[in-house]
C-alpha cells in the first residue's frame, strides 16, 4: 500500500475524473465454486463515488493485448473506500478465467469510470422489485446494499434465482440482511437441490411463482438483470401480465442487440446521419455491402450488410477494442471521418460524442462508403 487509509489523507474522486484509472486488486474472496468477488482500491486512498448499478469497464492486458470487458460494481458507496466486482467463469471465456486465475492482491489493473443508466440514484422509486438471475444478482446487490447501508425508506421485495443452493452468491449476507432489514423480503427459487438441501422455491422463475411471491407485483418498479435467456423470460412473463414498460428497467450482461429492434422492453436509441435519404442509402447498402477505410493504416475492406463495422474490422485483421459488443460501454467508440451510418447504440455514447462524429463499431452498420480514423 502507498499510504494508510487516514481521513486526512483519503481523496474524493467525483466522477473518478471522468477517465480511467489504474486500481490495485486488495484481496480475492470466493463467492460460489465458480464465482469469486475482486476487491479494488486506487494507489492513493480514495472515496468512490458511482451509482448504486452501474458498472465498470476492466482492461486487462492478456497475451499482450488489451481486452476490455464490463462488470457491474457489486458493492455500494455507502462503503466508498474499496469497490468490488464479482465474477462468474464463463466456460471458454477470455477474461473472466484469467481474472479467476490470475488476477491476486497487489495487482494492477486499469478501470474506466463507472457509467450505466440502470442505477437506483437515476430511478429512484419507493416499491421496488429486484429480479436477479445467476452472477446477474451483481448491480442489484450493490442497489440492495445501498438501501440497507442508508436505511432508506424504500420496501423492497429482491427474488433471484439460481442454479442450485450452492450457486446462490451472496446467500449469507442476504439472508442476514432479510432477517435485519423489515423493509426487505427475499424470495429465491432453485432450479436443482444440487448436492443440498432445500425448502425454498423450486424450479425456473414463472408468472405463476412471481405472482405468489409478488402479489403487489404491478405496484413496484422492477430492476432487473441476468444472462440474456434469464432477461427473455423476465420479459416474458411480465409482458404476458400487462406490467408497464415505465415500471421497468434492465441491465443485461450479453447478447449481441438485434439487427432491428425487436422487443417492447428497452428500445435502444436508433440513430441515423439522414433521415431524408437515410432509406435508400440503406437499400444500395443491403444489396452490395459498403466500403471500409480505416485512415491511420490506409486498410480497405468491404462490409457485409449484415455485419457491424467491428465485425467487418475483426474479420479483416484489423483490431478495434471492445467489451459489451451492445452498445451500452463505449469501449468501441471510434472516429468517423466520412460516410453515412447507422446506429443502435443502448446508451455507450453521448449527444456530444455522436455530434463530434463518433460511432460506436459494436453496433454501427454503414450505409455508404465509410472511414475511420483508426
Ligand atoms: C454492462 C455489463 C455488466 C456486466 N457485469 C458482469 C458482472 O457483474 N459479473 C459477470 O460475471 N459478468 C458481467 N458481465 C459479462 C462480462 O462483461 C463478460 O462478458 C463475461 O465475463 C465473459 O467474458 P469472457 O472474456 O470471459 O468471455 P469471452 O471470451 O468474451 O467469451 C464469451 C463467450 O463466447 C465464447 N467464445 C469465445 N471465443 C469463442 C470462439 N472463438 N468461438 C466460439 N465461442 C467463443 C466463450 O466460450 C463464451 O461462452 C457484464 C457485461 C455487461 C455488458
Amino acid at each position: 500500500m502507498s499510504e494508510s487509509l487516514q481521513p486526512d489523507t483519503i481523496h474524493t474522486l467525483p466522477g473518478w475524473n471522468g477517465g480511467r484509472m489504474t486500481m490495485q486488486c486488495l484481496r480475492v474472496e470466493a463467492e460460489t465454486h465458480d464465482v469469486a468477488t475482486f476487491v479494488f482500491r486506487s494507489e492513493q486512498p480514495t472515496l468512490f463515488d458511482f451509482r448504486p448499478g452501474q458498472f465498470v469497464t476492466l482492461e486487462p492486458v492478456i497475451d499482450g493485448r488489451t481486452v476490455p470487458r464490463c462488470y457491474s460494481i457489486s458493492s455500494t458507496p455507502s462503503r466508498p473506500c474499496t469497490f468490488s466486482i464479482t465474477v462468474k467463469r464463463v466456460p471458454g471465456g477470455l477474461v473472466s478465467n484469467w481474472l479467476h486465475d490470475h488476477l491476486r492482491a497487489g495487482d494492477r489493473l486499469t478501470v474506466s469510470a463507472p457509467q450505466g443508466d440502470f442505477n437506483i440514484v437515476d430511478r429512484p422509486a419507493e416499491r421496488i422489485l429486484m429480479l436477479s438471475g445467476g452472477s446477474g444478482i451483481t448491480p442489484v446487490m450493490s442497489m440492495l446494499r445501498w438501501l440497507h447501508d442508508t436505511a432508506a425508506d424504500v420496501d423492497i421485495h429482491f427474488v433471484h434465482a439460481a442454479r442450485s443452493p450452492e450457486d446462490i452468491i451472496f446467500r449469507r449476507e442476504l439472508e442476514a440482511m432479510d432477517r435485519a432489514n423489515d423493509r426487505l423480503r427475499l424470495s429465491v427459487t432453485c432450479e436443482s437441490t444440487g448436492n443440498g438441501s432445500w425448502s425454498g422455491h423450486r424450479g425456473r422463475l414463472s408468472a405463476s411463482m412471481l405472482q405468489q411471491m409478488v402479489p403487489d407485483l404491478s405496484e413496484r418498479t422492477v430492476f432487473t438483470c441476468g444472462p440474456e435467456p434469464y432477461m427473455e423470460a423476465v420479459r416474458d412473463i411480465l409482458g404476458g401480465l400487462g406490467f408497464p414498460a415505465s415500471q421497468y428497467h434492465e441491465e443485461s450482461f450479453g447478447g449481441a442487440p438485434p439487427a432491428e429492434p425487436d422487443r417492447e422492453m428497452p428500445e435502444p436509441v436508433v440513430d441515423a446521419d439522414d433521415d431524408d435519404t437515410g432509406d435508400v442509402v440503406e437499400a444500395t447498402a443491403v444489396e452490395t455491402g459498403c466500403t471500409v477505410r480505416l485512415a491511420r493504416t490506409g486498410i480497405e475492406f468491404t462490409c457485409a450488410p449484415s455485419e457491424t463495422l467491428l465485425e467487418a474490422v475483426q474479420n479483416n485483421g484489423a483490431w478495434i477494442p471492445c467489451a459489451c459488443q451492445m452498445g451500452v460501454c463505449g469501449s468501441c467508440k471510434v472516429l468517423k471521418t466520412a460516410g453515412d451510418t447507422r446506429m443502435q447504440h443502448m446508451g455507450g455514447i453521448s449527444d456530444d460524442e455522436e455530434a463530434a462524429g463518433y460511432v460506436l463499431a459494436c453496433c454501427t452498420y454503414p450505409a455508404g462508403a465509410v472511414e475511420l480514423d483508426c
